[in-house]
């Protein structure tokens, strides 16, 4: 009940008084459904919650179990992309991008080094060997002066190999360490051509080169001509009898193209991605003389200049290397 009281006079009080159980019945029907309701909600928003960091966190330990599987030696494994555009799948997307390019350049360095250690122990097991052959049969002074002339030649071969690797590992550390002269190309590749010249008649191998009186160009003398001596070399080296060689360059005023044409044994579309590997040999050309290290010099030697080479061949029937290399090298010019 609310009860009201009022003095109406000294011996008069008034009492008005008003039962109020309706309001008590709302009041208890309204906490009822307030709780339940408000119960209801805190589970709810809880199960949300829980659910959502779940699968927040669940990106997060995929990539965590993928970096322990790694660790532990599973390089091959990687992180299931679930393609629904979130951080996690960027993150899990950039994640499987880094390991494939470490993949790669471990299976690139564990090829290399396979291929040093193989590359090495024929020379030094021939030094070996003559030296043993000597050492137990050798009667006279020349036994021994053969030996140590073979043993000159093969060290001068492996003394090539290594000079050769830190050139290019000097080459690709980038284009500050190049000397920057102004060259005449043209002028370059027809010195370069009567070099050779020779050696091509020897094999019975007609020789062109038509290049302009003047192609200017800014790079490092010593370079550039140890990127067309290992051009024209292959051409001929993988050219036989009765075949030819032409060397040709284009130009226009921001870069020039130089291009080594043969009609020689060609390349097969499955070498020809990797003939700029280190030490990458194609089968059918082992039995001529090579380490395999001269196409991957001229390709850090152009790519020094801000240039690049490719090559396009038809196999058994001809052969065609270009490198385009800017005029200059100053930096404004990108990498082709
Ligand atoms: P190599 O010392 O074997 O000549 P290179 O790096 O110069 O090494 O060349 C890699 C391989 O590419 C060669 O072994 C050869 O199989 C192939 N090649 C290069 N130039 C030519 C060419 N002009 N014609 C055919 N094959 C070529």
């Amino acid at each position: 009940m609310r009860i009201l009281y009022a003095m109406i006079s000294p011996s008069i009080i008034l009492q008005v008084g008003q039962a109020m159980e309706s309001y008590s019945r709302f009041l208890d029907a309204f906490k009822g459904i307030f709780i339940a309701t408000m119960t209801f909600l805190i589970v709810l928003a809880a199960g949300v919650g829980w659910f959502m960091a779940r699968r927040a966190v669940s990106g997060v330990e995929a990539v965590t179990r993928t970096a322990q599987k790694i660790s532990g030696g599973i390089l091959e494994e990687r992180v299931p992309v679930k393609a629904r555009g979130d951080e996690i799948d960027q993150l899990a997307t950039t994640f499987n991008q880094m390991l494939d390019r470490i993949q790669t350049l471990l299976t690139e360095i564990k090829e290399i080094s396979d291929n040093i250690a193989h590359d090495l122990r024929s020379p030094v097991t021939r030094i070996r060997g003559v030296a043993e052959v000597t050492l137990t049969t050798g009667k006279s002074l020349n036994d021994y002066e053969n030996m140590a002339a073979s043993t000159i030649e093969e060290c001068d071969r492996l003394l090539d190999m290594i000079n050769t690797m830190l050139m290019i590992s000097k080459t690709e550390s980038g284009v500050d360490k190049l000397s920057h002269e102004e060259i005449n190309l043209a002028a370059l590749i027809r010195e370069a051509c009567e070099l050779f010249k020779p050696t091509a008649e020897d094999k019975g191998l007609s020789m062109r080169c038509d290049v302009p009186e003047v192609s200017p160009f800014i790079g490092d003398t010593q370079m550039i001509q140890r990127m067309i001596s290992n051009l024209l070399d292959n051409a001929i080296k993988y050219t036989p009898s009765g075949g030819s060689v032409a060397v040709s360059i284009n130009e226009n005023e921001t870069q020039v193209v130089v291009s080594i044409e043969d009609t020689g044994c060609g390349i097969s579309p499955n070498d020809l991605p990797r003939i700029f590997e280190r030490f990458y040999r194609c089968d059918q050309s082992r039995s001529q003389p090579g380490i395999g290290l001269g196409l991957s010099l001229a390709r850090a030697i152009a790519r020094a200049h801000r240039g690049n080479i490719a090559a396009t061949s038809i196999p058994n029937q001809e052969s065609t290397f270009t490198v385009t290399l800017p005029k200059s090298l100053s930096s404004d010019h990108r990498r082709q």
